[in-house]
C-alpha cells in the first residue's frame, strides 16, 4: 500500500506529466470505483490540467476546477503509460478500474490486485468535500508539524502508538509500514501508550518521524510510477521482513499478526528483549 513519500512521489511524477496537458477520455472499468455521480466523468473531458495535489494518502488532480481524487487503498496502484491502448475498458472486464486518457496519447490507469475491491476515487468541485479528506489530521511533512504541535497532539492519548500514528484523523499519511520504521527508529514499542511518554521520548519519537518520512520522500522521488513499489520494500528495516535480521542490532525481526494485518518490530531494540504476545504463538504455547 502507497503511505506518504510514495504517494508524494507519484504526485511529482504526475505534476510533470501532466503539466499543458488535457483530458480527453474518462473509462470507468469498475462501478464501485466511483464514490460520486455528480459531476460525471464527462465532466472531465476536455479539461485541461491545472494541478496536482497530495492529501494525506489521497492524489488530487485539479482539471480546471473539477477535482479527480483518488485514494489507491490496500491494493491498488496507478499503472502510467507513455501510449495507452486505444481499446476502451469495459465495466468488470477488466482489473483497471479508472482509465484516464491524455491529449497526447498517454494517460494512466488505476488498478486494484484481489478480491476486496477499496480503491476510491472522487469526482468533486472541491476537494475539502471527500469524506476521508474533511477528516484528515495535520501533514507530517508540513512546516507547521512542529515537536511541539506533536507533543500536544500525543498529550492525553490513551492509546497505542502504532494505533496512532496510523490514525489519518491524527496524522495524515502514515500507515502499516512507516509506522512500523518510525517505531524502528525510536527503538519504541508499538504498544507503548502515547500519553505515557516523557518529554525526550516525544522529542525522538518526532526526530524518528520527520526523518524517516523525508528520507523516504527523498529516495522516491524522481523514481518513475512503476518503479515505487519496489524501491519502497528495499527501503524498510523491519516492516515485512520478519525472520530476516535486524539492521541495527542483529536479532531476529518478529511479527504479531492481526485479524487482517501485522506489524514487525525488533525486540532487542524496542521491547527490551522481550517479544510481544502474537495470538498465534500463543495459540501454539496453549
Ligand atoms: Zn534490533
Amino acid at each position: 500500500m502507497p503511505e506518504l513519500p510514495e504517494v508524494e512521489a507519484l504526485v511529482m511524477f504526475l505534476r510533470d506529466r501532466l503539466a499543458d496537458r488535457a483530458v480527453v477520455g474518462v473509462e470507468v472499468g469498475s462501478i464501485s470505483v466511483l464514490k460520486t455521480f455528480d459531476p460525471p466523468p464527462q465532466a472531465l473531458v476536455g479539461a485541461p490540467v491545472t494541478g496536482v495535489a497530495r492529501h494525506g494518502k489521497f492524489i488530487d488532480i485539479d482539471c480546471g476546477g473539477t477535482h479527480l481524487v483518488f485514494h489507491l487503498a490496500r491494493a491498488g496502484w496507478l499503472r502510467w503509460s507513455e501510449a495507452l491502448p486505444a481499446t476502451v475498458i469495459r465495466p468488470g472486464k477488466s482489473p483497471i478500474a479508472l482509465r484516464v486518457r491524455l491529449d497526447d496519447g498517454s494517460g494512466f490507469d488505476l488498478t486494484e490486485a484481489g478480491t476486496r475491491k477499496r480503491l476510491a476515487a472522487y469526482l468533486v468541485h472541491d476537494p475539502a468535500t471527500v469524506p476521508g479528506i474533511a477528516t484528515l489530521g495535520p501533514d507530517p511533512l508540513g512546516d507547521g508539524f512542529t515537536g511541539e504541535a506533536f507533543a500536544a497532539i500525543l498529550a492525553g492519548q490513551r492509546v497505542q502508538l502504532k494505533g496512532l500514528l496510523r490514525n489519518q484523523g491524527v496524522i495524515a499519511g502514515i500507515g502499516n509500514a512507516y509506522s512500523d520504521e518510525i517505531l524502528h527508529v525510536a527503538r519504541m514499542s508499538p504498544f507503548a501508550l502515547a500519553a505515557s511518554l516523557a518529554p525526550e521520548a516525544v522529542a525522538a519519537l518526532y526526530a524518528a518521524l520527520r526523518d524517516t518520512l523525508s528520507g523516504a520522500v527523498a529516495a522516491a522521488s524522481g523514481k518513475p510510477a512503476a518503479e515505487l513499489k519496489d524501491a519502497k520494500r528495499a527501503g524498510m528495516r523491519v516492516h515485512g521482513r520478519t525472520g530476516a535480521a535486524c539492521p541495527v542490532c542483529g536479532d531476529v525481526v518478529r511479527e504479531v499478526s492481526f485479524a487482517d494485518s501485522s506489524l514487525q518490530y525488533c525486540a532487542t531494540c524496542q521491547t527490551g528483549g522481550k517479544p510481544l504476545a502474537d495470538r498465534r504463538t500463543s495459540k501454539f504455547l496453549k
